[in-house]
């Protein structure tokens, strides 16, 4: 090919140049969301949710393999921990849990802000599942498996644009908590033992499962229930309104937002740690099915088209609370 010897030598050297960072404003998400894909969501899964993973009960064997799945992860992607270089483990003592489980740990990663590396948004799945009773194991694909693997697409799509130079301007945390069958224990002890201050922390999204459809939206599968995204923050609602709109389309059921409605999830998953502390969240979650807590929650279940497109919608919503200029406004603290 020998009309490439008529390049300019400079157009080959600029190629060498330091890349400079900018904040991320300057470039459309959509380059990266398409980085989160239904294949490699299912690749982790499997190992996930596997039979090896034993249902990743708190303090268990399978737990620690979880953890380290996740680790590993993160280090392979060239991720941080906001804990020190490498360790990304906070570590829960049993006595913290009365003894009644063994010494366990969440999992921390970390993508630093630009210009207001101080203020995080945090994203958060829990790892654990209820474990295994006799010879059945609790896979826990959906619960919350897909949450759990949800992050780490995330993570790495905001990796992915750190390194064309967009790195975010807030700081954006992946939290993967364990404990959280037990009594939300994991995210209580993050919120009593925070990293980063809790005023500082701008908004907490959390993923309890999202990889099935439930009986009342099958047929019509393009959907979500957001549960609190409107209870302590108008702006954050009106964000994440607009985000759907713009990018992603999903059908956003509002049904269990309700606070009248008996199920009462706004008090049954993590997130509910950091809205008792004033700070806006919002909890993606598919509703519940047959299989829910039943050793029938297996990978080969979740609906991986699904899991990425809901995994998208969350990624856009942290993209723009970390990229915005304003902070997300609390108007309605309690
Ligand atoms: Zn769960």
């Amino acid at each position: 090919m020998k009309y490439l010897l008529l390049i300019p030598a400079f157009a080959v050297c600029a190629c060498n140049a330091p890349k400079k960072t900018v904040t991320a404003t300057a470039v459309n998400p959509e380059n990266y969301a398409n980085t989160i894909t239904s294949q490699e969501l299912k690749d982790h899964l499997y190992t996930f949710a596997s039979d090896e993973f034993e249902g990743r009960d708190t303090g268990e064997e399978g737990q620690k393999k979880a953890a380290q799945y996740i680790k590993n992860y993160y280090e392979k992607e060239a991720i941080g921990s906001p804990i020190a270089e490498g360790d990304y483990f906070q570590e829960i003592p049993s006595a913290y849990f009365n003894n009644k489980y063994k010494d366990s740990e969440n999992v921390i990663g970390f993508i630093k802000g630009k210009e207001l590396p101080n203020e995080v948004v945090i994203l958060t799945a829990h790892y654990d599942h209820v474990g295994k009773k006799g010879e059945e194991i609790y896979n826990g694909a959906d619960d919350d498996g897909s949450g759990s693997v949800a992050l780490l697409e995330i993570a790495e799509a905001f990796k992915k644009a750190v390194k064309d130079g967009y790195q975010p301007k807030r700081s954006v945390v992946f939290l993967h908590v364990t404990g959280e069958e037990k009594g939300l224990l994991g995210s209580k002890f993050y919120v009593e033992n925070p990293i980063f201050p809790l005023a500082n922390t701008v908004a907490n999204l959390n993923t309890d499962m999202i990889g099935r459809i439930d009986v009342k939206h099958e047929g019509k599968e393009d959907y979500i229930y957001l549960i609190g995204s409107d209870k302590l923050s108008t702006d954050l609602h009106n964000l994440s309104e607009e985000v759907n709109k713009k990018y992603v389309q999903l059908d956003i059921d509002y049904t269990y937002n309700d606070d009248n409605d008996p199920n009462r999830f706004y008090y049954r998953s993590d997130h509910y740690n950091f809205a008792k502390h004033n700070i806006p969240i919002i909890f993606y979650f598919n509703g519940v099915h047959a299989d829910y807590h039943k050793p029938t929650d297996t990978p080969e279940k979740i609906n991986y088209d699904l899991l990425a497109k809901r995994t998208q919608l969350i990624f856009y919503t942290a993209w723009e609370i970390a990229n915005r200029d304003q902070r997300i406004i609390v108007d309605k603290a309690k």
